[in-house]
């Protein structure tokens, strides 16, 4: 060995943060409806799907750095997962294929186009005895899908290269200040990032896993489709053969994709895959450019913080009031009044996870839980680098709207209203931020 060999060595081995020589595989399974499904995203109403415009799917990447702990994503054309969806995954991928939950990350795109599963967002939906059997049934296919994807991605592990960087694309507007001349005083904020992730191995790209901050609800007709991000990811898969495209649903809960048009079903249709287009066209830039090589080892932590509710209706009111209430309303109370009678009250917090992977010092991944407004991405990308952050929402339990302390003062839908929709008696209280706050900087220091 020649000195210069030598010096190389040391210097390698004291001076340079050594890249991780990256294992990846990614995997999709078709999750499309095999027969007319009950609609998820939206109250009121039972939509009865009557048609499939494209596949909707999960996609799985998994990843496995030096130190041979495997990591797993998965993404889903659906509105969301409950508690008790988590709870069954989760538990598969760790009995199964020995995936330790914090290094397993579930994120939706929230589509509104997708089928009900389980009792995501129940409250929403009242159905027959034999639209709740054709949800079981679809709800039965999506388990045994979720478990295949994550097995097919772990066998196709092989050497890759993981590379990041982020676009811009001008869908996302601040859908707050489209409700009515009140709401015109509330905020505009956006995050428009297109954050991407490609996994390239030899020539070719093997994933790429990008995403966006806004509600996919371009579309709320009766077809089966992943609006917006499905289009984008049909686009990309057909630019990138043999790719796997995967969508991550960010900070979106105060954005939609706007305009949007409701009743001219071909238009809206047009209009959502333009919306997937410019997404699309926005990461292919990305790809086009000089990504930054993920160094790792990945390190992952993940923990749970409570979040306190306000005081709900006291019981009296609640019974009061039932007789003149229907839908969804008169389901919000009569759950409101079972758990006083059988629980001796309703929960005064709701119990929120936060998962934190960091790639390197190139690549920090927060995943939050439930409906997450923008302020919690820029909040966090402000602190901790807007070029080497990624903040995304929708992971875990759809568990309700969750809003910063901006959003919960200024009130509305996404801060006060919408809380009853899932089953919580009133709105967080003012410490709602700085607890999700306090939690995800207690887990980027465990996992620095
Ligand atoms: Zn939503």
């Amino acid at each position: 060995m020649n000195a210069m060999v030598r010096l190389s060595m040391l210097l390698g081995c004291f001076c340079m943060p050594a890249n991780a020589a990256w294992l990846a595989g990614a995997a999709k399974a078709d999750i499309t409806p095999a027969e007319s499904v009950p609609l998820a995203g939206y109250g009121g109403k039972t939509r009865m799907s009557q048609r499939v415009d494209h596949a909707i799917w999960l996609k799985a990447l998994a990843v496995r750095d030096d130190s041979g702990a495997t990591s797993v994503l998965v993404t889903a054309d659906l509105v969301g997962l409950s508690d008790k969806m988590i709870a069954i995954i989760a538990k598969n991928a760790a009995e199964k294929h020995h995936i330790p939950r914090e290094r397993l990350i579930l994120n939706t795109s929230h589509n509104h186009s997708c089928p009900v599963t389980e009792d995501v967002l129940w409250l929403y939906y009242e159905f027959t005895p034999e639209e709740a059997a054709a949800k079981d049934r679809y709800t039965a296919m999506v388990y045994a899908k979720y478990d295949e994807v994550i097995v097919a991605a772990i066998a196709a592990l092989a050497p890759a290269e993981l590379r990041f960087d982020q676009g811009l694309a001008g869908v996302a507007v601040n859908r707050r200040r489209s409700r009515g001349p009140e709401s015109r005083a509330f905020g505009g904020q956006v995050d428009q990032d297109v954050p991407v992730i490609a996994v390239k191995a030899g020539d070719g790209l093997k994933a790429i896993v990008f995403g966006y901050s806004c509600h996919t609800t371009a579309l709320g007709g009766l077809s089966i489709n992943g609006d917006y991000a499905g289009f984008a990811q049909l686009e990309l898969e057909k630019a990138f053969p043999g790719c796997v495209a995967m969508f991550v649903q960010n900070c979106g809960g105060d954005a939609n994709p706007l305009p949007r048009i409701r009743g001219r079903d071909v238009e809206a249709v047009e209009l959502a895959g333009m919306y997937g287009h410019i997404l699309a066209e926005a990461v292919r830039q990305v790809l086009a450019g000089t990504m930054t090589s993920l160094s790792g080892p990945l390190k992952v932590a993940m923990g749970e913080t409570e979040l306190p509710l306000q005081p709900g209706i006291p019981l009296e009111e609640l019974k009061q009031r039932l007789p003149n209430l229907t839908g969804m309303p008169r389901r919000e109370f009569e759950h409101f009044i079972r758990q006083h009678e059988t629980a001796g009250g309703t929960p005064d917090h709701v119990r929120y996870p936060v998962q934190v992977w960091r790639f390197g010092p190139e690549l920090t991944y927060i995943a939050l839980t439930g409906e997450t407004v923008v302020d919690y991405s820029l909040k966090f990308k402000a602190a901790q680098g807007w070029n080497t952050t990624w903040v995304s929402g929708y992971n875990n339990d759809l568990l309700s709207y969750v809003p910063s302390l901006r959003v919960l003062k200024e009130g509305g839908y996404e801060g006060v209203t919408g809380m009853f929709e899932y089953g919580h008696r009133g709105p967080y209280t003012e410490a709602v931020e700085d607890l999700i706050t306090a939690k995800v900087m207690e887990l980027l220091e465990k996992a620095r």
